[in-house]
């Protein structure tokens, strides 16, 4: 990593050393940049294929500043972490209390804000350069831009040559405020969504299930033709990651394949059942031609809408639904939510994750 100053801000540069594809990290190697800026490195976590750099910065010579910012890129998840920290004394946790830190990415719209203490996680895309823009707005204003590298996603390689794997995404493009409604297994289809979708040119995807879907197929025809888009949720439900990478290829392989000759398109979006994956599980994805995997951030439970983080939904949010009994009412919950916050339901599709940092962990659902 290297720092130049610029003004009164600095521009930070986070770059791996070495081969990008083993996506293995050097931990905290900083060097001080011009005009004396104090840093140091702080290994905090290595995982199997992840390290973390924290790089502590201060601003020497201005005796009244009591707040600094740390960062940290987690090339695991292809996030950037930044904090905001009091330098000590209850004057500065004061200070904290009445500050927000607001993180942008290259001075669009702000992409996490949070009083000041609080984390702000933000994805960063595989295989780009981004810059992100950090503002501390209260009685001690701070004004950073971070420029951070992450590397492309890994290929891996299996006994059919390399493949790169169909990665899982719990968030997509938040662009036009956009949110994503999908709703999974297929057993119970609903007269009312698909009335919904006629109406309104709602966009849904519905991950189905094979052996679901073989039952309504006259159902699952409309829902194309109103608009729907169909993803590949399995033949028959399994938990992918007890699989065999040959298991769990044919799994996706024969469901995509069915429901494309049902349906007219073979899926080119999956989601694995209760959200359980591997990079073996991506691998057999992609392998049986789908591009990338939806997991979600959101769900619906009783008449509210649950999120991730316990906060409003955001743009670029995932809900999950299901066809079970009870969905057009969760459904109008739902799109109650949606119109209150001003977001607007749009297509998933493959390019909707075109920047979006992957998921590293299975989910927990169905
Ligand atoms: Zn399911």
């Amino acid at each position: 990593m290297l720092q130049r100053i610029r003004g009164a801000g600095a521009i930070f540069r986070a770059r791996a050393a070495g081969d990008p594809s083993r996506r293995r990290y050097p931990v905290g190697r900083l060097r001080p940049g011009r005009g004396g800026l104090v840093q140091a490195g702080l290994p905090v976590l290595i995982g199997l294929l992840a390290g973390l750099a924290v790089a502590w910065l201060g601003h020497p010579g201005s005796s009244a500043v009591r707040l600094r910012l740390t960062w940290a890129f987690s090339p695991g998840s292809d996030t950037v972490t930044v904090r905001v920290m009091p330098a000590g004394g209850t004057s500065g946790r004061q200070l904290l209390a009445s500050s927000y830190l607001t993180v942008s990415e290259n001075g669009a719209g702000p992409l996490r804000r949070w009083p000041a203490g609080g984390e702000v996680a933000v994805p960063v895309p595989p295989g780009r350069r981004t810059s992100l823009l950090v503002q501390v707005t209260g009685p001690q204003p701070l004004r950073q831009t971070l420029t951070v590298t992450a590397p492309p996603p890994p290929r891996i390689s299996t006994s059919r040559g390399t493949v790169r794997p169909a990665r899982l995404y719990c968030f997509a493009d938040p662009a036009g405020r956009a949110v994503y409604i999908t709703i999974d297994d297929g057993w119970t289809p609903s007269a009312q969504v698909l009335a919904l979708m006629r109406r309104t040119r709602l966009p849904v995807t519905a991950f189905l299930i094979q052996r679901a879907a073989r039952q309504h197929l006259s159902y699952w025809r409309a829902f194309v033709t109103a608009g729907g888009t169909i993803g590949d949720h399995t033949v028959s439900h399994p938990d992918l990651t007890t699989l065999t990478l040959g298991q769990a290829t044919a799994q996706w392989a024969q469901a995509r394949q069915a429901l494309g000759r049902w349906l007219g398109h073979a899926p080119v979006l999956g989601r694995p059942p209760y959200g359980a994956f591997d990079r073996t599980v991506e691998v057999a994805a992609a392998r049986a031609g789908l591009r990338a995997l939806a997991g979600w951030s959101a769900t619906v439970s009783g008449d509210r809408v649950q999120t991730w983080n316990g906060r409003p939904l955001h743009p670029g949010e995932i809900v999950i639904l299901h066809w079970a009994p009870g969905l057009g009412r969760q459904l109008t919950t739902l799109l109650a939510t949606i119109h209150a916050m001003h977001l607007h339901p749009a297509p998933l599709t493959p390019a909707s994750f075109s920047g979006i940092a992957p998921q590293q962990r299975s989910l927990s659902g169905d």
